[in-house]
């Protein structure tokens, strides 16, 4: 259920409807939208009457019922207003959200070592990313597979986050290696194959971390809502939800199938940021270019590429990672799409290589 207060309330009169509300033995949460305070109950609402809740002030507009199973994630709960999650990062604050720039988060799959990873740091973050991805504990299909560098990883990461100021979103996979992830991330990544983990959910939600929630490779989006409502309801408002492909009949040319309707979908029931990761969706690093304009083009607020200095080389996911050069142009596809919907800004490219200016400048003079 949600308190919708009139414009202008004074915030004396808020304090006294919360107030108040502590008879109902459920917590409020009040929530400053940009237009409008709104209050939130969740719990046992339902012998709650709404009429005796609207007779508590002058100044409440309405009384609404969050049907949805998901209320804190809910669009009615954020009443209509689209939420922001910002992280702060040595290069700056970078807000993810609806109505802000595209946040790139770019990077390889796993961190192989400390070489590769500042070197791979220092390419995206010239051709204009915000955030450096990479794996220290990763989730394989095999236990005979490479399982990530863990601890030893993650002081790479944060030997990449000082030499290049980006901020660093990396996986917990199991509870007990969070407070060594907590120190390096800046978002907490929550794989598709944890995503109803809901102890871990309940855990990363304690922490306050931002954190990126994958969708679960068979995942509908309702469950994959209802995951984000634990973490929101252990307290910590800064999830982004991140389609990653799902799982359909079709193994053989994609990985998985990149469920872009998830976008529109999504922004009809949820105020939280999106994120596309077309590297895991598709499988295969020729279709990134084109799952990548077709997020952006369907409102993305934000993608994950894999990219890796030698692909061919790579301990995980080769096939579906970019190169350095390739990133580089499709970043400028980015940047030129994103123009084009008004969410690109000067933030995406502050330190560009020598070797990126040149290219830049050799496909602008061939265009001539
Ligand atoms: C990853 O991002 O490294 C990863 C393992 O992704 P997912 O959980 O989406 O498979
Ligand atoms: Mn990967």
């Amino acid at each position: 259920m949600i308190i919708v207060m009139k414009l202008g309330t004074p915030s004396t009169e808020i304090e006294r409807v919360v107030k108040e509300l502590s008879r109902y033995e459920i917590t409020p949460e009040v929530c400053q939208g940009q237009h409008k305070t709104v209050i939130g109950l969740v719990g046992e609402t339902a012998e709650i009457d709404t009429r005796q809740i609207q007779n508590l002030s002058l100044f409440i507009e309405q009384v609404i019922r969050v049907k949805k199973p998901f209320k804190r994630a809910s669009l009615e709960f954020r009443y209509g207003e689209h939420s922001e999650v910002v992280v702060p990062t040595p290069n700056g604050a970078v807000t993810f959200g609806q109505t802000h720039p595209l946040v790139v988060v770019a990077g390889p799959c796993s961190v192989e070592n400390e070489e590769m990873i500042v070197e791979t740091a220092q390419i995206v973050k010239a051709a204009g990313a915000q955030f450096l991805r990479g794996g220290a504990y990763k989730p394989r299909t095999s236990p005979y597979a490479f399982q990530g560098h863990g601890e030893s990883a993650l002081g790479l990461l944060a030997k990449a986050r000082e030499a290049t100021g980006l901020g660093i979103i990396t996986e917990v996979m199991d509870a007990a290696d969070l407070d060594k992830v907590v120190e390096v991330a800046d978002v907490i990544q929550i794989g598709a194959r944890n995503m109803q983990n809901f102890s871990l959910l309940k855990k990363v939600g304690a922490t306050g971390k931002a954190v990126l929630l994958k969708r679960g490779l068979s995942a509908t989006i309702e469950d994959w809502l209802m995951s984000a409502e634990y973490i929101l309801a252990a307290g910590n408002p800064n999830v982004i939800l991140c389609e990653r492909g799902i799982r359909t009949f079709d193994r053989q040319y994609t990985r998985n199938t990149l469920d872009i309707s998830a976008i529109p979908v999504l922004r009809t029931l949820t105020h939280l940021p999106i994120m596309i990761d077309p590297s895991h969706a598709t499988g295969k690093s020729e279709f990134v270019q084109s799952m990548t304009l077709a997020a952006i083009a369907a409102g993305a607020d934000s993608l994950m590429i894999e990219v890796h200095p030698n692909p061919a080389k790579a301990l995980s996911d080769g096939p579906q990672s970019l190169t350095p050069e390739a990133f580089e142009d499709l970043m400028l596809e980015m940047a030129s799409l994103g123009k084009f919907f008004g969410r690109w800004s000067k933030q995406h490219s502050t330190t560009v290589t020598p070797k990126f200016a040149a290219r830049v400048s050799a496909t602008a003079s061939s265009a001539l």
